[in-house]
């Protein structure tokens, strides 16, 4: 029996599991899916768990059952390339004769002295109940500091905003506008619902270092009740610490079929994949479904396409609370109701798709 080991059921473990079950795991093939949590959790709403504006259990999607399908539930702590093993916290090893690593991301501090001890995260489910939890036991007119306003900073200061309106949220991001990634005219769109909503953005700030209730912009300290950091995200601690060479944010870089180059049963999916595209759940899953192609076409003896066409990226959309949204969509940008109303419908498919 051969055994392909998948460490991380996010959204690249679970593309790779429903490409090859029910139908495509030849007989002598078992796979064994490797995560910290015994469920898939839907990381792209960790903004409303952290704001209390839905439960824990609508984060929560059951892993496939399949009877040559072994889901070890466990923390993995590195991976010997050499022996072919992957070591776990409890001591165990687990041998491999094909892997995917596809363990997500981290968050990323730029050196800022104070961030990683004095910030809370939304980057994993045991981090985002933590900050749900200050977040929600805060009294009135206490003062909430969010550094970076990327997609998830703003989706976490509009959430936050609208369901708590005794708080004082204050948004701090690098850029002349939020979202820099954005069109200008979307990035003032969403100025312009926070400036609605009270939420206060401080633009061309420098966070130079974090204390205990307090952050310093530029050096003037910011008496702040709670402080969610949201500034930058880097591949997994087991990615970034593994052999081989990696890109600015420790993602590891792969060939045209998305395994290391200098081992082509180490396969490398989502957010500890180095890409010309931002990291994203939908880029996870495009490279998933290219990795199960090649696996597939192994195991039946066919060859390799030379390549794969370019991945398909549908677009990106975020939320300002419950009822307005904005987005680009096939290059157009899209705003108010009709871009959250797109985004829940894409969550309502993705949960029914995957059970
Ligand atoms: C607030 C927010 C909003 C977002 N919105 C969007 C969006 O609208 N659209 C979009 O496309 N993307 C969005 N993203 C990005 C998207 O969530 C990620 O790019 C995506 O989750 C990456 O998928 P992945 O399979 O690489 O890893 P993940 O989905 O993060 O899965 C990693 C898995 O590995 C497990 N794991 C990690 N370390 C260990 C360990 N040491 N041992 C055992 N298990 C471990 C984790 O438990 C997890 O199940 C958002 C992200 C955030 C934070």
């Amino acid at each position: 029996m051969k055994n392909l080991v998948i460490l991380g059921g996010g959204y690249g473990g679970m593309k790779i599991l429903s490409e090859l079950l029910p139908n495509h795991l030849p007989e002598d093939v078992t796979i064994t899916l490797v995560d910290r949590v015994p469920y898939h959790c839907l990381k792209t709403e960790y903004y409303a768990l952290a704001a209390g504006t839905i439960s824990d259990k609508e984060v929560r999607v059951a892993f496939p059952e399949h009877p040559r399908l072994v889901v070890k539930y466990g923390e993995v702590t590195g991976i010997d390339t050499t022996g072919r093993k992957i070591n776990m916290a409890d001591g165990e090893q687990l041998a491999y004769d094909d892997l995917i690593i596809g363990l997500g991301c981290e968050d990323k501090y730029h050196g800022v002295p104070g961030a990683e001890q004095f910030t809370y995260s939304i980057q994993s489910i045991e981090k985002a109940r933590h900050t749900y939890s200050v977040l929600n036991n805060l009294g009135p007119g206490s003062v909430v500091g969010i550094v970076g306003a990327g997609l998830s900073g703003v989706e976490l200061a509009s959430e936050l905003s609208e369901s708590r309106e005794d708080l004082n949220i204050k948004l701090f991001d690098r850029g002349k506008h939020i979202l820099s990634a954005f069109p200008e005219r979307l990035s003032k769109y969403v100025e312009n619902w926070f400036v609605r909503n009270n939420v206060e953005i401080i633009n061309n700030s420098n966070i130079t270092k974090v204390e205990e209730n307090r952050l310093y912009n530029h050096d003037v300290p910011i008496e702040c009740d709670v402080i969610v950091w949201t500034a930058g995200i880097q591949a997994n601690k087991i990615a970034r610490d593994m052999d081989g060479e990696k890109d600015r944010s420790g993602r590891l870089i792969v060939t045209k079929h998305h395994h290391l180059p200098t081992d082509e049963h180490i396969f490398i999916v989502g957010d500890c994949a180095s890409s010309p595209h931002a990291p994203s759940a939908q880029l996870a899953e495009g490279q998933a479904e290219q990795i199960a192609e090649v696996l597939k076409k192994r195991w039946n003896g066919e060859p390799v396409p030379e390549s794969f066409p370019p991945i398909k990226l549908k677009g990106v959309l975020g939320s300002l609370g419950k009822k307005q949204g904005f987005g680009m969509m096939a290059d157009h940008a899209i705003t108010g109701r009709v871009a959250r109303m797109l985004k829940s419908g894409i969550l309502w498919m993705y949960k029914f798709h995957n059970g």
